[in-house]
């Protein structure tokens, strides 16, 4: 089977659909690892974009605090006013699939999916290879999909349990699923932090056993025009155009 391996989509329709266009005929089924609205302009439409695909799900901490399902205090200003704007355009159907998204999926018996980390599902950000290492001991599968930091990386376990976990940044050649226990992060769709403004995604290849990252442009300033009409701070319109 071949995933589309997504993530942190956060209500950007414009750089969903251009992820989907892009991967075209390259996946059967999605698979998302959380945080589908949130800071972006088209929450309901998204997540029924996602919806008429084959595909599984599960939550993020902004799909759980757009739910009231977690606290907001601790999230930065734009953030909680992004939050608060997506439960007023929230449907009762997209609130309810949201509500039932577990926090964690184990696939073919080989792989784990969480947003945050297999220690802490919904939290934790995964950043660097010190926070890494000790989460390998939290899930059995061979390898482990999460998002959430919004940063395409690849964790590989280090042989002995107190040794420091390799880390790389991904390229455009296909890793290969060996021996070695993986975490990797695709990256976000919707509002990527690592410096490159386009749009980032995976595909998995669970026969062939590979991962292939890709990064596709999309319209950024069609999300900025809908963000500014609806009168988001300037911070969250303006950092798409720079990836961070
Ligand atoms: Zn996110």
């Amino acid at each position: 089977m071949r995933c589309l391996v997504i993530s942190d989509i956060h209500a950007n329709l414009t750089a969903f659909e251009a992820v989907l266009e892009d991967a075209k005929g390259l996946f059967d089924k999605i698979w998302c690892l959380g945080d589908m609205v949130g800071y972006g302009p088209n929450p309901n439409e998204c997540v029924t974009l996602l919806r008429s695909f084959d595909h599984l799900c599960i939550a993020g901490n902004h799909d759980w605090a757009v739910l009231d399902k977690l606290d907001i205090d601790e999230f930065n200003p734009d953030a909680r006013l992004a939050t608060l704007w997506t439960r007023e355009q929230l449907n009762n159907e997209v609130k309810s699939y949201l509500d039932e998204l577990p926090t964690m999926l184990v696939e073919d018996n080989s792989y784990t999916l969480v947003h945050g980390s297999p220690r802490h599902h919904v939290w934790e950000y995964i950043l660097y290879p010190a926070i890494a290492q000790p989460n390998f001991k939290y899930f059995d599968t061979p390898y482990c999909f999460v998002g959430h930091t919004h940063s395409p990386v690849v964790f590989q376990e280090a042989p002995l349990s107190d040794e420091l976990c390799d880390a790389f940044i991904p390229d455009a050649e296909p890793i290969h699923l060996g021996q070695a226990r993986l975490i990797i992060n695709p990256g976000s769709v919707g509002q990527p932090r690592d410096g490159d403004a386009r749009a980032a995604y995976g595909i998995l290849d669970t026969e062939a056993k590979t991962f292939s990252y890709k990064r596709v442009k999309y319209n950024i300033s069609e999300t900025q025009e809908k963000m500014k009409k609806q009168k988001f701070p300037s911070r969250l319109w303006n950092r798409l155009a720079f990836g961070w």
